[in-house]
């Protein structure tokens, strides 16, 4: 089994490595930047080194220095969590290079899927749909323009590096194209560094539902089944909840069995997830994967009853996964919403700042998961995300009633918060009927 992990990541995330890991016996490095000096994953962990100062290049994001802490304060490996260094496949290299375990699949396989167009071409040989689109990145405007003339409009222009809901522009004809075209590539370099861009028939108000996987490293592969994480706001999703309204056991059982061959074709290792869109038709189209833990992991677990990172932990060390298939069932219903601190009126403005007053749900089928605590700051440089609330009851109804009277004993006062944004979602008739899609808070709420 591993023995010390360094958790390259802050927040909530790092708290619930941290966790999986003392559970484990496994002991933690942390690392902070110099604004995150008082954060509470400094203090959960067994030991916490500064990491340089607070913009996430030069801390969160450096390298080399969280490299060096690995092998100063000797970690058998490396915790990346979600965002920051996550997805990056030199990072992965680096620590195989120094003989430091990525706790995550290699870095070939994070090279391959993390670009988004390249991981397309791999599933549709590998016999998974895929959303109609060009072959590979686009690299001239004028195939651009008599692509989209091609498949019809409107056209979606990606970055194939793109994450986080950034990257992403609806085009709606050839003249719209020739005006954005470069301006998507240049977004794409100046936020992925990569300005490589491809393109995909527009799916008219579909659902995202997406498989999560486990697969160990002597080719044992399991699906943990679906969430649904269509309420988005700006391609971002910040409800989610397991099972899926839309999925019967049949379709089920063909997109879990579409995302183990998508698993078996990139010879995939540790927890990952497919995405796929499913349009009216029921008919489902792989979109990206994602190759680390997602923020959404926690409505899995509630009905799996499987922890997920320590899972990814085990895989890590060597293990085989200690399940099969039919060892996997499901129970009740689970959602989670995504607390930020932002304002739903101000177009989501970012809202930092000190958490002057705070009292936070709990109670039967009430997890929390965040790092913030009463007199906490909350710095701007980061993302907005400050807890999650999940819950988990009987059937969606329950689970909605549970959600509803979690948000109404939630107090964070000092700063912005969407609480009363989410609550009205979950108030909403057409939400409550499981009659939604992507264009939901689009539609319902005006934006
Ligand atoms: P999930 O499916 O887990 O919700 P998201 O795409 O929302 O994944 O990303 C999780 C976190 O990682 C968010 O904080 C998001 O801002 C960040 N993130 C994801 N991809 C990128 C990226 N390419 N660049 C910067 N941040 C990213
Ligand atoms: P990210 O890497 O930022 O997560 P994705 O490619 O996963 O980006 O897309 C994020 C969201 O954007 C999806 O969940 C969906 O709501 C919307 N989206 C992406 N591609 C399409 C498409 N081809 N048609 C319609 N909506 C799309
Ligand atoms: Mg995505």
């Amino acid at each position: 089994m591993l023995k010390k992990v360094l958790v390259a990541n802050r927040g909530e995330i790092a708290l619930r490595i941290i966790r999986a890991c003392k559970e484990l016996g496994i002991k933690t490095v942390a690392i902070y930047s110099e604004a995150d000096k008082n954060s509470l994953h400094t203090r959960l962990a067994d030991e916490a080194v500064c990491i340089g100062p607070s913009a996430a290049t030069k801390s969160y994001l450096n390298m080399q220095n969280i490299l060096e802490t690995a092998c100063i304060t000797g970690c058998d490996s490396v915790h990346p969590g979600f965002g920051f260094l996550s997805e990056n496949a030199k990072f992965a290299k680096m620590c195989e290079e120094s003989n430091i375990k990525f706790i995550g699949p290699s870095y070939k396989i994070i090279e391959l899927m993390g670009n988004k167009s390249n991981s397309k071409q791999l599933m549709k040989k590998a016999g998974v749909p895929v959303i109609p689109g060009s072959n590979g990145a686009i690299t001239s405007l004028r195939d651009a323009i008599s692509f989209s003339n091609k498949i019809g409009y409107p056209v979606l222009l990606k970055a194939s590096a793109g994450g986080g809901g950034k990257g992403i522009r609806k085009v709606e004809s050839a003249l719209e194209l020739e005006k954005t075209y470069n301006l998507v590539k240049q977004e794409a370099k100046a936020a992925f560094n990569d300005d490589e861009v491809y393109i995909e028939k527009f799916i008219e108000n579909p659902r995202h539902v997406e498989i999560q996987i486990l697969a160990d490293e002597h080719g044992n592969v399991v699906h943990l089944g679906e969430r649904d994480c269509s309420i988005q706001r700006r391609n971002q999703k910040i409800l989610e909840e397991s099972p899926s309204t839309i999925l019967d056991e049949s379709l089920r059982e063909k997109m879990g069995k579409a995302a183990i061959k998508a698993v078996k074709a990139s010879n995939y290792t540790n927890a990952g997830t497919i995405e796929f869109l499913v349009d009216k038709n029921k008919d489902f189209y792989f979109m990206e994967m994602n190759t680390r833990i997602q923020v959404e992991h926690p409505v899995t677990e509630m009905i799996s009853g499987i922890d997920i990172v320590k899972e990814q932990l085990r895989i890590a060390s060597g293990k085989s996964l200690s399940f099969t298939q039919k060892d996997i069932s499901f129970r009740g219903h689970s959602i989670e919403c995504r607390i930020n601190a932002e304002n739903p009126e101000l177009n989501f403005r970012p809202c930092p700042g000190q958490i002057k007053e705070l009292n936070l749900p709990g109670g039967n089928g009430v997890r929390i998961d965040t790092a913030v605590y009463m007199g906490y700051t909350i710095p701007p440089m980061y993302d907005s995300m400050i807890a999650k609330i999940i819950v988990h009851a009987e059937d969606r109804k329950s689970a909605i009633r549970k959600m509803k009277r979690a948000l109404e004993e939630c107090v964070i006062e000092g700063i912005d918060t969407n609480v009363d944004f989410l609550y009205s979602i979950l108030d909403n008739e057409k939400f409550k009927l499981g009659n939604f899609d992507t264009s939901f808070i689009n539609k319902e709420f005006n934006m």
